[in-house]
């Protein structure tokens, strides 16, 4: 009950958990009962011998006497059994064992509410619910697991019951079960409600659309600020980066690829880099300064590297504008990772048109390569640099730099003159195998390039 009538479109008008009774007909006022023929009945004015809303615990002795005492209460002295069958006994007062389910009188909001609590009622089991036609939208709710027999009728100042002490006690167990069952299915039907009230208090909580609106409006315009503020502070990041040395010609790199090619285990290598390397929230990126000495002085790559988006496909502009030079990164143990390299060049030049790029064959250390020099073409095609390196060795770890720096100052006389502390070497290189991969190169580089073009 308390949970209907916290749903707002219900209130419960009457209610009765369950019962058992007994139950006297009532009489018009001034009627002979020792006079078949004068009773009258009336639905008003009966009165209840017993009522319990309880199951009723049974003693094991005396049982007959017990029941008689238990449902006639203070008339169990005028009880009497006998075979006595008179012919009119339908006219007669009538006493009658009831046991009486879970009932329920409720108000809906409308007729629709009405329905979906009579659909809720019906489908766990009170079968016998219905809808009253009427402007209120009244409904009752009531099982079909009653029971409602004639067990006596009163002559004179007698109650002459009808059937025996056993079966009177056979009609109070069977109630008792049925005490069990109804209780069940209210807890059914309670847990139901209690599904429905929480839809309704969702639906309540539904803001008016204006009122959401606006809401929104609010929302997007403080979260835009948000991200206004954040990118200002990523912008203050960023142009720390390139102040850093003023004196030093710094660079913005980007390092592009698919994800797991080493592109992050590539720049960590650099420690300098990676011990003073920023995060740019809004973009989510990690900007390593990479600086080497060179004949002519100091150089920095700011190199960016993402934290992983670009394994849920191509990466914002942001990462991309500004970019001076760059690195596309492929996996020799890898073939669909050199198959993208073209996708990546394509998205790299939208935004970094006629930029300096290298192209890098990352882990040449794992002896079962899969991308053979003959098959590495791309960078011939688009004047890029190439370059087998392997990460966890160092092997080539300055090349691309270099390559870029030469490039980028303008002067291919350019040298490193000190090498960068790197993190010490992961895996050992095999020098012969790698001397061959050199060869390899060579060679493929004297071939013509293949007719097809399918990168663009
Ligand atoms: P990213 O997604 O491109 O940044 O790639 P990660 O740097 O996260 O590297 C992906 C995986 O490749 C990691 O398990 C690295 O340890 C491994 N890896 C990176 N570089 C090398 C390398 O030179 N050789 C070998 N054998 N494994 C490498
Ligand atoms: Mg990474």
């Amino acid at each position: 009950m308390h949970i209907i009538n916290r749903h707002p479109d219900y209130y419960t008008t009457s209610s009765c958990s369950g019962r058992v009774a007994v139950y006297c007909e009532g009489l018009e006022k001034d009627v002979d009962v020792n006079d078949p023929d004068a009773i009258e009945k009336t639905t008003k004015g009966g009165t209840w011998l017993y009522v319990s809303h309880d199951p009723i615990a049974m003693p094991k002795d005396n049982l007959d006497a017990w029941i008689v005492q238990l449902l006639f209460g203070s008339q169990s002295d005028k009880v009497v059994f006998s075979d006595k069958r008179p012919d009119d006994i339908l006219s007669r007062q009538l006493i009658y064992f009831k046991f009486e389910p879970l009932i329920l009188h409720i108000e809906a909001s409308t007729s629709e509410t009405a329905m979906q609590l009579l659909g809720t009622a019906y489908q766990v089991g009170y079968q016998n619910s219905g809808i009253t036609p009427s402007r209120r939208h009244m409904l009752a709710i009531r099982s079909t697991h009653k029971i409602d027999t004639p067990i006596a009728y009163v002559e004179g100042d007698k109650i002459y019951c009808l059937v025996d002490p056993a079966y009177l006690t056979l009609l109070l167990t069977m109630s008792n079960q049925k005490f069990e069952s109804n209780m069940a299915r209210m807890k059914v039907f309670e847990d139901a409600m209690t599904r429905l009230l929480c839809k309704a208090n969702e639906a309540q909580n539904w803001e008016p659309k204006e009122v959401r609106r606006q809401r929104m409006k609010q929302e997007g315009l403080a979260k835009r600020e948000q991200q206004r503020q954040q990118e200002q502070r990523d912008l203050v990041v960023i142009e720390d980066l390139m102040a850093a040395a003023p004196e030093t010609p710094t660079f913005k790199l980007v390092l592009v690829g698919d994800g797991g090619t080493g592109k992050t285990t590539f720049v960590k290598r650099h420690l300098s880099g990676e011990f003073e390397k920023r995060y740019v929230a809004t973009l989510g990126v990690e900007v390593h300064p990479l600086q080497f000495t060179t004949n002519f002085g100091h150089i920095i790559f700011n190199t960016w590297d993402t934290a992983g988006q670009e394994k849920f496909g191509g990466l914002r502009d942001g990462y991309y504008i500004n970019g001076q030079c760059a690195i596309i990164m492929f996996d020799v143990t890898s073939r669909i990772t050199y198959k993208n390299v073209p996708n990546w060049h394509r998205d790299l030049v939208r935004v970094c048109e006629g930029i300096p790029i290298v192209l890098c064959g990352n882990k040449v250390d794992v002896k079962d390569r899969k991308v053979k020099a003959k098959t590495i073409t791309f960078h011939r095609k688009k004047n890029l640099q190439y370059y087998d390196i392997s990460a966890k060795s160092n092997y080539n770890f300055e090349k691309p730099f270099l390559w870029l720096a030469r490039k980028l100052i303008g002067n291919p006389q350019l040298e490193f003159v000190a090498a960068p502390a790197l993190a010490p070497a992961e895996v050992q290189i095999d020098q012969q195998l790698m001397a061959q991969y050199n060869t390899e190169m060579e060679v493929a580089a004297a071939q013509p390039l293949p007719e097809e073009d399918d990168d663009l």
